[in-house]
């Protein structure tokens, strides 16, 4: 009995070990793909991404009836992501939609794809300019970077300026402020750091950083840079600002632990994104902005072109999206308070 129990075991184990072979080497699914319609290689940096969950269902909506799109889980990691690469071309991808995991391997992916003259849309993690001049089949869909980061230092000014009698609890006039950046490199991240900062500066606000630090756009990280941060400041702490929501919800759940949000003990948290997690905190007062990155029209610009590029047409052919002289569409980024919600709900319907 004993015997036939453990190896029972031993079968469901080396099962489920295959099994997660088989997840790891070949994790695409298929969508979209009636007959005529041109295959599209896609991947996702990682599934396990707030922002890109909403991306990759845009683009699987916007699929239907326009290409057959392989998309694949790249699971934060290059050389996986690399060999989807090769997969999706050896199954017949007429162009790529690459979200990539390393913004520094786009010239690897361009030197996959022009020997086979294929079109390559890179999306969300911005190549380097001299990258995207290498290749006149490579384009970009996502956002100007830095308005991100412009708009957020304007809606946290004029915040500060309303609500400084509650908000500058040491009442030196400076914001004393701590900063959840994304993930080093990633030109979003970087731009967001530099544009918030120097805007509020432009803005006339006196800013004071408490503390910096990357959580790797992850909320689960950033509750644990939050609970080290109250540690050390405690109440010095007058602003959490994030370079995106899933890092300001992960400081919130912080905050929460500490008391925060309820009696007299005040916390303004700004993000970037416009999730319906963020915008459901805006309402329950525990976020006090918000800027909207577009994911919706990101995932359909996305497919738009790359279902063109397969097809041998325009890449905004039958769009209304324009391409700038770096060959990319950006999307803007819009402010959103509890003044203006529906925006961003409208924009994550
Ligand atoms: C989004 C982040 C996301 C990142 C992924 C950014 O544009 O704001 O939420 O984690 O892209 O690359
Ligand atoms: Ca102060």
């Amino acid at each position: 009995m004993a015997k036939i129990k453990k190896g029972f075991i031993l079968s469901l184990s080396v099962a489920s070990a295959l099994m997660l072979a088989a997840g790891c080497s070949n994790s695409t699914s298929g969508s979209g793909g009636g007959s005529g319609e041109p295959t599209v290689g896609a991947t996702i940096y990682k599934y396990d991404d707030n922002f890109m969950s909403y991306v990759r269902r845009a683009m699987e909506t916007s699929a239907k009836g326009k290409a057959k799109l392989l998309l694949n889980d790249s699971q934060n990691d290059q050389a996986k992501q690399m060999e989807q690469i090769d997969t999706v071309i050896a199954k017949g991808a007429k162009s790529l939609a690459i979200n990539l995991v390393d913004p520094k391997a786009a010239s690897t992916v361009i030197d996959k794809a022009k020997p086979k003259n294929l079109p390559v849309i890179f999306f969300n993690k911005e190549p380097d300019a001299s990258v995207m001049k290498s290749y006149d089949k490579a384009y970009y869909v996502g956002t100007t970077s830095s308005e991100a980061g412009v708009i957020q230092g304007k809606m946290i000014a004029k915040l500060w300026n309303a609500n400084k009698d509650k908000w500058d609890k040491n009442k030196d006039g400076k914001i004393q402020y701590v900063l959840l950046k994304g993930e080093p490199g990633h030109p979003d991240a970087e731009a967001r750091t530099k544009f918030v900062v120097d805007t509020l500066k432009e803005q006339g606000v006196d800013v004071e950083e408490l503390a910096m630090d990357t959580a790797m756009w992850d909320a689960t990280k950033a509750t644990e840079k939050m609970d080290a941060w109250l540690a050390k400041y405690s109440d010095k702490i007058e602003f959490v600002i994030a370079n995106n929501d899933g890092m300001a919800l992960g400081a919130i759940s912080s905050l929460e632990k500490a008391g925060y949000f309820s009696g007299d003990k005040v916390m303004p948290v700004v993000g970037v994104d416009a999730i319906p997690e963020a915008l459901e905190m805006i309402e329950k007062g525990k976020m006090v902005g918000t800027i909207l990155n577009d994911a919706k029209n990101q995932g359909a610009a996305t497919v738009q072109l790359a279902a063109n590029a397969a097809n041998g047409k325009e890449v905004t052919d039958g769009t209304d999206w324009k391409l700038d002289d770096m060959h990319s569409v950006r999307v803007p980024y819009v402010e959103v308070t509890k003044d203006n919600i529906q925006v961003g709900k409208d924009a994550y319907k």
